[in-house]
């Protein structure tokens, strides 16, 4: 399985990378659309290792952003029952142009899986401890009572993370831990999944190429490491 990322979609060409204009997402969308699989099978399938090297794709989106609600789901949910994982800063939520809490309840009651983005979308590897707790712990409660279930799922904000944290995050009580790296979705520890952060400079043709070979980007010491073996316990040691 492969994991991608998207961010925000517009209807104008933008200057930030990570926003996508409408009609490049609906075209990689078309591109992989008979591979995508709901969250529910993802988590279903995950821990496989068989799958892990299928080309099935999962879907998520990070930040909470409005167009999660007026385009994915509005266009493509209902349209064509597609599902994925939105990850939700708690306390960007209804400011502009990010989601309101009666959209995330909506998307939550369609089959749309909800996790935390943290509180304010810090990078927790420079926050002392005190702060990583509360922006894992507080998050996750707070979606929990505005939703009325259970969220296991956590994104890494900008994609940063450490072996403290990731105890942390695990001890509060997430299973799945999403960073974004390239490659399959197993990273180097069962909970951890890398996914491919999605830039506007990714035209159709990229995506197609990475969902047939998601890690053909990789470098030479991830090449190197994998095959001997050592690539686990060479991260752990970087992430430590
Ligand atoms: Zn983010």
């Amino acid at each position: 399985m492969i994991v991608l990322n998207y961010h925000e979609l517009t209807d104008s060409s933008v200057s930030n990378p990570w926003c996508l204009n409408r009609d490049l997402f609906d075209a990689h969308l078309a591109a992989y659309s008979d591979r995508i699989i709901t969250p529910a099978a993802f988590l279903a399938q995950c821990d496989d290792r068989e799958s892990a090297t299928s080309s099935e794709v999962v879907l998520t989106f990070d930040d909470g952003f409005e167009s999660d609600y007026s385009h994915v789901f509005a266009n493509h949910t209902s349209q064509s029952g597609i599902r994925f994982v939105s990850f939700i800063p708690v306390e960007h939520v209804g400011r502009p142009g990010r989601m309101t809490w009666a959209m995330i309840d909506e998307l939550s009651r369609h089959g749309i899986v909800i996790g935390s983005h943290g509180l304010a979308h810090i990078d927790l590897t420079s926050a002392p401890r005190a702060v990583i707790d509360r922006e894992l712990r507080v998050s996750k409660s707070i979606l929990e009572d505005r939703l009325g279930r259970a969220v296991d799922l956590f994104a890494f904000p900008y994609g940063k993370f450490s072996r403290p944290i990731w105890d942390l995050a695990l001890e509060v009580g997430y299973t799945h831990l999403f960073t974004i790296q390239l490659g399959h979705h197993n990273g180097f520890e069962p909970f951890l999944y890398s996914r491919l952060c999605i830039k506007n400079t990714m035209d159709v043709d990229y995506i197609r190429r990475h969902v047939e070979d998601p890690c053909r980007n990789r470098g030479m010491g991830w090449r190197i490491s994998s095959r001997l073996g050592i690539y686990p316990a060479l991260m752990r040691w970087r992430f430590r």
